[in-house]
């Protein structure tokens, strides 16, 4: 029996004019998609009139709720499968296409990850629910994921135009990775929820994002294109994009160590970037190491390409002895991606499975990432793993006190931990504010 087809965009439309969406076959078997999309663990609506996003909201006079899935009222254009199962007749444009886009998306994501962690993902939430709900939200400045819910709004441009993020495979991919931390990893205590909690979320749900979106074919081939396995050169590899509460690029390829948050920071976002950065170093490396045992280039220019990281007048010379191994050999250079892809996949994915959420600091991370090379390779890639955490003083320097936080940070973190349970303890709304609120009256 086979899967189920879907296209999408491996680059949302937006940010690439050019950008057509894609024919992918998702793990789902043949048939069993129902309308929506929807299956026993995940549905999609397009929710008519729905006023606000779910999670921590404040009522018209000011008393705090929670507001959970799920979604009682109307919905709109849901994604009809063809008689086959697939929901690849929906083309972009069409009423439905979104829903079956982010449908798609998640699937993909989740195929992806479940391989590596070698489980079907089980929910966070599944006490209460048993499948999330992902709606689509065009009036709504951001992205999330919380208990029960995926939630995806739209970025305004500047021509009053949207872009749904609905569209976004990184975004929904980013979300994706925070529902399987939670499902793996869990929620620690809040006396015990470190700074590098919060850091280590934002970077895991980007590494899911990008291991994922390297595994449409034509990401490999474009990026190989591009950079002719030069990836410090790679756009797409290296750049994630997430919002927050604007959509924001951010940087695997960036320079951040900790020494630059020991006197603090502001967002969870900024405090990703050294763990994140040195993840996405390591798989350059692996990547080079897989590039030399298949003989595809010296180890000297390996040791080169690491020394120009620090010495940009070296750059030039790299480029030409990349040039002239990947026109030898473009196949090899793409399963050496692939290896690499794998060997930090399945790391993350052992990690997550051996840390505990209570006191996480990025030491911690370094830790679990070595133990699972251990594991599975009798320690092959330990040295440039230690070595790459070391250069950014992950382990030795620590994330300091939280400094005046952005608008919505505190929001974004009661959205995510609260519990339907939580809302016995909040201050009970009078009627009259809990009329305004039911007729979406604000004053
Ligand atoms: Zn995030």
């Amino acid at each position: 029996m086979g899967g189920t087809r879907f296209r999408l965009f491996v680059q949302p439309p937006f940010e690439d004019d050019l950008s057509r969406p894609e024919i992918i076959t998702v793990s789902s078997p043949a048939g069993s998609l129902r309308v929506g999309p929807s299956d026993d663990s995940m549905y999609v609506i397009v929710p008519d009139g729905k006023a606000r996003a779910y999670g921590l909201n404040i009522g018209p006079l000011g008393t705090p709720f929670l507001y959970l899935p799920p979604w009682q009222g109307r919905i709109l254009a849901p994604a009809v499968p063809d008689r086959w199962g697939n929901f690849d007749h929906y083309r972009p444009d069409v009423p439905g296409f979104e829903a079956a886009h982010a449908f798609g998306c998640a699937r993909f994501t989740l195929d992806v990850w479940e391989r590596y962690l070698d489980r079907p993902l089980a929910w966070h939430f599944s006490d209460h629910y048993n499948r999330l709900e992902i709606d689509i939200l065009p009036g709504w400045n951001n992205a999330q994921y919380g208990y029960g819910f995926l939630e995806l709004g739209s970025q305004l441009d500047g021509d009053g135009g949207t872009l749904p993020f609905s569209l976004d495979f990184d975004i929904i991919a980013h979300e994706v990775g925070h529902a399987i931390i939670y499902g793996i990893l869990g929620i620690p205590d809040a006396e015990n929820e470190y700074p590098e909690y919060l850091g280590f979320q934002e970077s895991f749900a980007d590494c899911v994002s990008l291991i994922a979106a390297m595994h449409f074919p034509s990401v490999v081939e474009n990026v190989l294109e591009e950079t002719r396995g030069n990836l410090y050169l790679a756009n797409r590899l290296a750049r994630f994009s997430e919002l927050s509460p604007h959509r924001q690029i951010r940087s695997a390829n960036n320079k951040r160590t900790m020494a630059d948050f020991v006197d603090g920071w502001k967002n969870e976002h900024d405090l990703s970037e050294p763990l994140t950065g040195a993840i996405f170093d390591s798989l350059v490396d692996i990547f080079h190491e897989s590039l030399v045992s298949r003989g595809l280039i010296s180890p000297e220019v390996a040791a080169f390409a690491d020394a120009a990281q620090s010495d940009p007048s070296m750059e030039g010379l790299l480029q030409d002895e990349f040039d002239a191994a990947f026109a030898r050999d473009a196949e090899g250079f793409a399963d050496a991606l692939l290896d690499a892809r794998d060997v930090v996949g399945t790391y993350l994915a052992a990690t997550l499975q051996i840390l505990s959420p209570d006191q996480l600091d990025y030491g911690n991370v370094a830790d679990a990432m070595l133990a699972a090379d251990r594991m599975h390779s009798g320690g092959e890639f330990s040295d440039l793993l230690d070595s790459n955490f070391r250069r950014r003083h992950i382990g030795e320097l620590h994330a300091g006190r939280r400094l005046a936080s952005d608008a919505g940070a505190r929001e974004r973190r009661f959205t995510r931990t609260l519990l339907p349970t939580d809302s016995r303890s909040f201050p009970k709304m009078s009627y009259r504010e809990n009329f305004l609120l039911r007729n979406n009256i604000r004053i």
